[in-house]
């Protein structure tokens, strides 16, 4: 097969044809690029932290966000910002990647280690947790990630938080609310995440969002990206992993299902937020124990630590 515009091969099939690697990239590009610009992700005065974990995704829109500010002669601050959960045998590895990375493109980096924070890794507080709540590995993570992103993102003087979610797990997310009747959750999804401002919170945005896992996969290889690709050893534990498994099926026998799903959603995310701005009960307040922004009297990262506790 050769590329739709030019006698190269092909890498990769899209709706729209075949592309070659060069044709490709550009491609790739210029649809984070116009994300960035339609939903007006970055201003000129905003500090950025970027949220890795040292994957393809984080590093890949760690890449581009840079190359972003230097086309566009943007003077912001970056710097990437990692959370350390401790996750035996692989969150090291990931965390070498993304120093290796960082150096290479001169990016300053900050990790922040749970063990210091709350006093456990996830390996040794998920058993812990679960006895007592129920909760998977990914809950505990997800409530710390945010925590601590929001948080230090803050302290170290950030405007901004950039997340590397892509197009399948903005997809995962929206079926996941709709299956579980959490209309509320759905209302903080979207490229830019939230529903109200609160001066402790950071605004966090995606520019990936319209980016396929595959084709972010395919960006990172073609670039050359020194990456393990290797996967967390909780991450097939959770309900996430079954949605995750049936959205793939789908799309393989229906061509375009989680563009589908993206695309309808966008459609009714103003109305959902607006629904959630007139009802919600439990406005942003500060959490009791730790001061830290919460729905409700105290945060879930206190929640989690009062169970750990005990
Ligand atoms: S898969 Fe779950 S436990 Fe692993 S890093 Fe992601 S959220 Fe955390
Ligand atoms: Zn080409
Ligand atoms: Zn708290």
């Amino acid at each position: 097969m050769t590329c739709h515009h030019c006698p190269e091969k092909s890498v990769i099939s899209l709706q729209h044809g075949e592309l070659c690697k060069n044709h490709f990239l550009s491609y790739f590009e210029e649809k984070v690029f116009k994300t960035i610009k339609k939903y007006h992700l970055i201003g000129r005065k905003d500090s950025i932290s970027v949220a890795v974990s040292g994957g393809k995704d984080s590093l890949t829109v760690l890449y581009l966000t840079r190359k972003y500010l230097r086309e566009n002669n943007l003077e912001n601050e970056l710097f990437a910002l990692a959370i350390d959960e401790g996750i035996h045998d692989y969150r090291s590895k990931t965390l070498q990647d993304l120093d290796v990375f960082c150096a290479k493109y001169t990016i300053p980096v900050k990790v922040v280690k749970t063990k210091d924070v709350f006093g456990h890794t996830l390996d040794e507080a998920y058993p812990v947790v679960n006895k007592g709540t129920k909760k998977k590995p990914c809950n505990v993570c997800g409530v710390w990630r945010r925590y601590l992103l929001n948080k230090y993102a803050r302290e170290f003087g950030a405007t901004k938080v950039i997340t590397g979610h892509n197009l399948d797990d903005e997809a995962q997310a929206i079926v996941m609310n709709w299956f579980k009747a959490n209309t509320s959750l759905a209302a903080h999804l979207g490229p830019i995440s939230g529903v109200e401002d609160h001066e402790l919170f950071v605004p966090r945005v995606k520019p990936l969002y319209f980016c396929p896992e595959k084709e972010v996969r395919l960006y990172a290889l073609l670039k050359g990206f020194q990456i393990q690709f290797v996967e967390c050893p909780y991450a097939r534990a959770g309900y996430r992993a079954q949605i995750q498994d049936l959205l793939n099926d789908f799309e393989q026998k229906y061509k375009g299902t989680k563009q589908g799903i993206i695309n309808s959603f966008l459609d009714i995310l103003p109305l959902l937020k607006e629904r959630e701005r007139q009802q919600n009960q439990e406005q942003i307040q500060e959490c009791q124990e730790c001061g830290e922004p919460a729905h409700g009297r105290v945060c879930q990262a206190c929640k989690i630590k009062a169970v750990l506790a005990t």
